[in-house]
Parts: structure tokens; sequence; C-alpha cells
């Protein structure tokens, strides 16, 4: 995801989102020690990125 349009209205925003890792590395980390299989479905689930406006801080999308 190179550029986003802000969904909110009163944004508007056009650019470059900020982006944010989803899950914590350490929670999974922790779970594969303890219970390998939920830690390896952790990363499945937990891993990529999600996108913000950087102007308003709305969630704009998902990203693998
Ligand atoms: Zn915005």
């Amino acid at each position: 995801m190179k550029k986003i349009i802000c969904p909110n209205p009163k944004c508007d925003f056009t650019g470059k989102p900020s982006k944010k890792a989803r899950g914590s590395t350490l929670v999974g980390l922790i779970l594969c020690l303890f219970f390998l299989l939920p830690g390896i479905i952790y990363f499945i689930f937990k891993s990529g990125y999600r996108y913000y406006c950087p102007n308003c801080g709305i969630q704009v999308g998902n990203q693998n």
C-alpha cells in the first residue's frame, strides 16, 4: 500500500499511511514456548500490518 485516501470525510487525507504491526511478537514467542501449536496459529493470524491515517488515526486497511 503506497498511497491512501482517508475514508473519513472530515479528514480527506491523501498520502502515505502509517503502518503498525498487527500482533505482538513477544506474545507469539511465549505461546510458541509453552504451547507450540497455538503459537504458530497466533503468528499466522497476527502476521501482517494495519494501516492508519496519520492525520486522524482511522484504520484504513490490512495487508499481509
Ligand atoms: Zn484521516
